[in-house]
């Protein structure tokens, strides 16, 4: 841990994102780009019922395992499944009826699929079952609601939630390879699979943008032969906040880059140019604090139950006590925005602070990077150009090395320890 003090420098790049419309939402998720052929197709989506029982149902092109369960604040029912390839009609997610407010889809592993109901009020799943193909009709998903009082949901939602997460676990990854004294960085696009983040009104969905900018990023720090760089995904997958800083702290990183994009409505000001967050318990200004909040709703949107999550976000936040992490996230910051002033439109106030639950690591300096906002055109023909997509990357990719260098060139304890 001394030694990831030492170095450690978590940044994390955020493009810019209207996630407050994000939540509620429903996702349209497209087929995995990537998705081979031959998963169970769900065509289409139904409600029928009223607001004390409510039915939703899923054709599939072939019989599938379900597990369904709740969760609250805000009230949802979580529908696991294998991985599904969904092909439902455009906006089949913002169907409402009794019940059900909204509902969305897509992939959050390898493998595995996930429906996420909104619902107006606390509910008990009463049957949930697919049916084999009959008569003509395709399989069909049911999941039958029924509205409860708060109480009986709470209870029943705290015995079913004990039994998933065990199978979500993160698989173990690539242990470092022996004596290789290059610092790792890790590099954090944001959102994936059921998660969309925010959406340009052009139809661009933060996930890809984000991603295409961090697979360059990687691309130009590895390039320079001085870092290996670990990615916390690298495809259209979701993964838990909790998961990113954890591989950060697994993998003794020295340097953490999430890269987001945000959203600001004209009405709510408007808002344009690249923003460097930073962790602090008060958020710098009210923007940063909507912000923040935003970004850690990425584990509700896809129906992460925090509450099994024993570091939060309060408790980990005392450890910024542990200042040189601190410090060295703020230095970090600073020369990051002094490089990017050069390549990149710049918010008027570029260094900003607030609670971001991805920039916790305690003993990882934490920088988060927002690009810019698809809600601006200006940045958005920023966002979507691999020329400038090249240039930025290279702009943090030289505060990474002025980061570093000064400490790789003299006599490190840091690198000794690694
Ligand atoms: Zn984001």
């Amino acid at each position: 841990m001394a030694r990831g003090l030492a170095l450690g420098l978590v940044v994390a790049v955020v493009l810019g994102a209207l996630h407050a419309g994000v939540a509620s939402a429903p996702a349209q998720d497209r087929p995995a780009p990537a998705a081979p052929a031959g998963f169970p197709l769900a065509t289409d989506a139904r409600l029928a019922g009223d607001a004390g029982q409510t039915r939703f149902v899923v054709d599939l092109s072939r019989s599938v395992e379900m597990r369904a369960f709740t969760l609250a604040d805000p009230y949802r029912v979580i529908i696991d499944l294998p991985q599904v390839t969904f092909q439902l009609p455009p906006k089949a997610g913002e169907r409402t009826r009794g019940l059900v407010k909204a509902f969305r889809y897509g992939l959050v592993m390898p493998g595995g699929s996930r429906i996420v109901i909104d619902t107006t009020g606390p509910v008990r799943v009463e049957r949930a079952f697919v049916l084999d193909p009959a008569d003509g009709l395709p399989a069909r998903l049911v999941l039958d609601l029924a509205s409860v009082d708060r109480a009986t949901f709470l209870r029943a939602a705290a015995i079913d939630n004990r039994l998933p997460r065990e199978s979500q676990r993160r698989s173990e990854r690539d242990a470092p390879p022996n004596g290789d004294p290059r610092p790792i960085i890790v590099v954090d696009p944001g959102h994936g699979g059921i998660d969309n983040g925010t959406r340009a009104p052009t139809g661009e969905e933060e996930k890809t943008l984000v991603l295409a900018f961090a697979l360059m990023l990687r691309d130009k720090l590895e390039q320079t032969g001085k870092y290996r760089v670990v990615m916390t995904r690298t495809d259209d997958r979701f993964v838990p906040l909790n998961d990113r800083v954890r591989l950060a702290r697994q993998r003794e990183a020295q340097l953490f880059i999430s890269i987001h994009c945000d959203a600001l409505a004209r009405r709510d000001g408007g808002a344009e140019g690249a923003t460097v967050y930073t962790l602090s318990e008060h958020a710098s200004d009210a923007e940063a604090a909507r912000l923040a909040e935003a970004e850690n709703k990425a584990d509700v949107i896809s129906g992460v139950d925090l509450s099994a999550e024993p570091d939060d976000i309060a408790d980990i936040l005392i450890d910024l006590a542990q200042r040189e992490t601190k410090n060295y996230s703020a230095q970090f910051a600073r020369t990051l925005v002094g490089e990017l002033k050069s390549t990149a439109r710049l918010h008027k106030h570029p260094l900003k602070a607030a609670g971001f639950r991805v920039l916790t690591a305690p003993d990882v300096p934490s920088v988060l990077v927002e690009l810019g906002y698809v809600s601006n055109k200006a940045d958005m023909k920023q966002l979507t150009s691999d020329a400038w997509r090249s240039k930025a990357t290279e702009s943090i990719a030289q505060a990474v090395n002025a980061f570093f260098h000064p400490r790789l060139a003299g006599p490190s304890e840091a690198t000794g320890a690694n």
